[in-house]
């Protein structure tokens, strides 16, 4: 699998993705928003777009679609509650289906409700694992729930299946709110010091220049995979009276996506 992974300069940020068999040239446009950028990114690699996959129906990765299917005649596949809502779709997803590319690359669904109620992420389950999380999971974040979301639904998709993968996962997310994010982490934690390192390492990189970071990196920087430090939940309880004296995962969640959505 080769990944090519495009900042397309917008005010959200996005980051639109091609997944490439190396065997075939045959790609995959990931919310190809910027259709055009991704076709030209495919054709200087010399790749054909075979196929375009939507993580959800929000047009800031859907808006490509129909664009791109008309250049390239690529079927489009999304989560199949969000039929009606994703123009120009023709192949509904469900968790467990896998996903081809060419004849090397076979990525798994992921039926990942939170940010959307019809949201997929695609695991590329090999020995060097990868995740296109869309916007549910954000380098050192989590995405809002403020259009057809649900937190709830959110922290059970992180507690059952994100934090379950292999801590080797690289993670490929919908847009780069990077630094903002790791921002937020300290605030929460002021002693985390690989947030507070790899804050000093990114915070003037251009966004084609960040890196990739990976699940098990994840879990030290991102203060949704740290629910249960004691720093992060006596801070909260200054801003959250009524706190439980030993609190869930899943109401120190809730929280900090709320104290999230005001930062
Ligand atoms: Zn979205």
């Amino acid at each position: 699998m080769i990944v090519e992974r495009i900042w397309i300069n917008n005010r959200l940020r996005n980051y639109n993705y091609l997944i490439a068999c190396p065997q075939t040239g045959e790609a995959m446009a990931l919310d190809p928003l910027a259709h055009q950028l991704c076709l030209q990114r495919a054709q200087l690699r010399g790749w054909e777009i075979t196929s375009i996959l939507n993580t959800h129906e929000h047009p800031d990765h859907t808006a490509g679609n129909v664009p791109l299917m008309s250049m390239t005649g690529a079927p489009v596949l999304a989560h199949h509650g969000a039929q009606g809502k994703i123009p120009g779709m023709s192949h509904a997803l469900r968790a467990g289906d896998s996903v081809r590319v060419g004849t090397s690359v076979v990525l798994k669904v992921l039926d990942t409700p939170g940010h959307t109620r019809t949201h997929v992420c695609l695991l590329w389950e090999t020995e060097t694992p990868a995740l296109f999380c869309g916007d549910t999971l954000f380098n050192a974040g989590v995405g809002n729930c403020h259009n057809g979301g649900h937190p709830e639904a959110l922290y059970q998709t992180f507690s059952t299946q994100l934090a379950c993968l292999d801590e080797s996962t690289q993670v490929y997310p919908g847009h780069d709110y990077m630094v903002n994010n790791l921002e937020f982490t300290l605030d929460r934690e002021p002693s985390n010091q690989a947030a507070a390192a790899l804050l000093e390492r990114v915070r003037d990189l251009d966004p084609t220049e960040l890196p990739i970071t990976t699940l098990g990196m994840e879990k030290q920087i991102n203060t949704f995979f740290r629910l249960s430090q004691p720093e992060v939940i006596e801070r909260l309880r200054d801003q959250t009276p009524g706190l439980a004296e030993d609190p869930s995962e899943e109401a120190v969640f809730l929280r900090l996506r709320q104290l999230r959505n005001d930062w």
